[in-house]
C-alpha cells in the first residue's frame, strides 16, 4: 500500500510544547505538506524535516481570539476564517488525510474536510476543563470531534478523561505520550554551570513559557523561603502573557530576590540548563495535559519536583521518579526543595527511576511509530 498523502495543520507558528511535539511527530513524513496559519519558527523547523510548508498568512488575527471566550467573538473575523478554511479545504482535496494539532485547526479543518470529504484525526493537546475553554468552545469542540474526528490521539489520561469529563467519547482516543530524544552533554554539572554563566551553590530551575497556570510565581514564593538558594526561571510569555511576565519581575522584586533569580527568556537550549540544575521545578496550578518539561528534566538525570495535577502523576510514576507537592503551595514547595537540596530526601533512586523511565516509555520513536500506525489505519479505512 502506498503511503498516504497527509496534510499536517497548526494554526500557530510558535514553539509551544504542542508544536515541538508536531516538529517531532512529523519525522519519518519527509515530503508530506503542512498548513500553518501564519509564519514563525515551527515553519522553519518543519520545512528543515522536509515538509513541504503552506502559509495561509491571515491567521495572526486568530491569536487574538482567546479560548476561554465565545465562538461568537469570532463572527468578526468571520471573512477570514471563510476564506482560511476555503484554502485549507483546497490543500486538503490535494491529500488523502488531514491530521489537525491544535484545537483552532481541528475546528476549521473539521469544516474544511467535510466539504471535500477527507478523513481528519485531531491531536488535542490541552485538557478541556473549564480553566482553559469557555463552555461554548468545549460544546463546539466535542460536536465537531463526533462529527468529523475519525480518530482523537491525546497524550495522557489526564487529557482523555478531561475529553469524557466534557462530553466526549470515549471510543474516538487513543492515548499516545509525547516522545522526546535529548542527547546529554557530556560536562560535568560545574563545568556546565560556568560555561553558562550560571552561579554556584544551590540552584533550581523552572522551564515553561510564562503563563499564569505555568506556575513561576508559586516558585518565586517558595524561593523566598530559602534563603541562599539561586533559582532561574527560562521561557517567554508565548501567547500573550506580557502581564504575567510583568507581574513576575514585580514579585521578585516585592521577595526581595534580586541577586539570586535570573529570568533567562526564550531558550533553546533546556536540556542543557536542566543538566546544570540540583533540582527543576514544575509548578503549574492547573493540571498539566503531559508536561514534555518533565520528561526533559527526567532524561537530564536531575531530581523533579512538580505539582500533583494533571498528567505529572502518570509521567512521575505516581511520584516515584520525582517529588509531586500540592498545587498553588510554595510553603509545600520550598519544603521540598529544602530536604532535596539538603540530602535528607534521597533523590538518587528517584533519579535513576526517572532517566529509565523517559527512554522506555517517552522516546520519540515510539511516539512516530504510533501515530504513524494510526494514520495508516485510518487512511485505509477511509479508502475501504
Ligand atoms: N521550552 C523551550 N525554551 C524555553 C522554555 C521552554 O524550548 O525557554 C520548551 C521546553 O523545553 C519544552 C516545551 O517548551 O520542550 C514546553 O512543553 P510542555 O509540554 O512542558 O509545555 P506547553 O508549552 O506545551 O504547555
Amino acid at each position: 500500500m502506498t503511503r498516504p498523502r497527509v496534510l499536517f495543520v497548526n494554526h500557530s507558528s510558535l514553539l509551544s510544547g504542542a508544536e515541538l511535539v508536531l516538529a517531532d511527530a512529523v519525522g519519518p513524513w519527509r515530503g508530506a505538506t503542512a498548513f500553518l496559519f501564519e509564519d514563525g519558527p515551527l515553519a522553519a523547523a518543519l520545512a528543515a524535516r522536509g515538509l513541504a510548508v503552506e502559509q495561509a498568512g491571515m491567521g495572526r488575527a486568530l491569536a487574538g481570539l482567546r479560548r476561554d471566550s465565545s465562538p461568537l467573538r469570532a463572527l468578526p473575523l468571520a471573512g477570514r476564517l471563510a476564506a482560511l478554511t476555503l484554502a485549507l479545504a483546497g490543500h486538503a482535496r490535494r491529500h488523502d488525510l488531514v491530521y489537525a494539532n491544535s484545537q483552532k485547526a481541528f475546528i476549521l479543518a473539521a469544516l474544511a474536510t467535510a466539504a471535500v470529504r477527507r478523513p481528519l484525526i485531531w491531536h488535542l493537546h490541552d485538557i478541556l476543563d473549564p480553566v482553559h475553554f469557555g463552555p461554548a468552545q468545549r460544546r463546539l469542540q466535542i460536536g465537531l470531534a463526533h462529527a468529523r474526528a475519525a480518530r482523537v490521539v491525546v497524550p495522557s489520561a489526564a487529557v482523555a478523561e478531561s475529553f469524557v469529563a466534557a462530553g466526549g467519547r470515549r471510543d474516538l482516543l487513543t492515548v499516545v505520550p509525547n516522545g522526546l530524544d535529548v542527547i546529554p552533554d557530556p560536562r560535568p554539572r560545574s563545568e556546565l554551570r560556568r560555561a553558562l554563566g550560571l552561579p554556584e551553590g544551590p540552584l533550581v530551575g523552572a522551564f515553561s513559557r510564562l503563563a499564569p497556570w505555568k506556575g513561576q510565581h508559586v516558585l518565586l514564593r517558595a524561593l523566598a523561603r530559602l534563603p541562599g538558594v539561586h533559582g532561574v526561571v527560562a521561557g517567554s510569555a508565548l501567547f500573550g502573557e506580557d502581564a504575567y511576565a510583568a507581574e513576575l519581575e514585580g514579585l521578585a522584586a516585592t521577595l526581595g530576590l534580586a541577586g539570586r533569580l535570573t529570568f533567562l527568556g526564550q531558550r533553546s537550549d533546556v536540556p542543557r540548563l536542566m543538566q546544570a540544575m540540583d533540582v527543576v521545578v514544575h509548578p503549574s496550578i492547573h493540571p498539566e495535559p503531559f508536561g514534555r518539561t518533565l520528561v526533559e528534566a527526567m532524561l537530564a538525570g536531575v531530581p523533579v519536583v512538580a505539582t500533583d495535577a494533571g498528567a505529572a502523576a502518570e509521567i512521575l510514576d505516581g511520584g516515584r521518579a520525582g517529588t509531586l507537592v500540592p498545587p498553588d503551595d510554595p510553603a509545600a514547595l520550598a519544603a521540598a526543595l529544602a530536604r532535596i537540596l539538603a540530602g535528607e530526601a534521597a533523590p538518587a533512586a528517584a533519579v535513576a527511576v526517572a532517566r529509565t523511565r523517559a527512554r522506555t516509555l517517552y522516546p520519540v520513536g515510539r511516539m512516530q511509530d504510533e501515530i504513524a500506525g494510526i494514520i495508516g489505519r485510518v487512511a485505509r479505512e477511509a479508502r475501504a
